[in-house]
């Protein structure tokens, strides 16, 4: 369901930022999606095919990147890219460390001609 949620903002992102579609040639919104979402590229396009048709933003381009997770551990001081969850530090153990971006979805800029 997050991705219909997703959609929903980059819609009220878009009508923020460009009002309608009608006064610009192409308009691009690129989005960053978070590291543990389940939501692909895929669904979130298909969510905002379907929610951005009532308002005439069908036309709008995502350019979506994956992000990868990064903790830092506050013990051994370990800086390192995860692939999925982690409960403790990959290189001593501790379970004490935080993570460096947790945010799901993220909306970077919107590019509109
Ligand atoms: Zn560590």
């Amino acid at each position: 369901m997050h991705d219909i949620w997703f959609a929903s903002k980059i819609i009220v992102s878009l009508k923020e930022k460009i009002g309608k579609i009608d006064n610009y040639k192409s308009v691009a919104v690129n989005i960053v999606l978070g590291p543990f979402t389940h939501v692909t590229p895929e669904s979130l396009r298909s969510a905002f095919a379907l929610l951005g048709e009532k308002d005439g933003f069908q036309g709008v381009k995502l350019n979506i990147k994956k992000d990868k997770a990064r903790i830092k551990c506050r013990k051994c001081k370990t800086s390192v890219e995860i692939a999925s969850p982690v409960g403790a530090c990959p290189a001593c153990g501790t379970d004490d460390f935080e993570l460096e971006n947790s945010e799901e979805f993220i909306i970077e800029s919107i590019e509109a001609e």
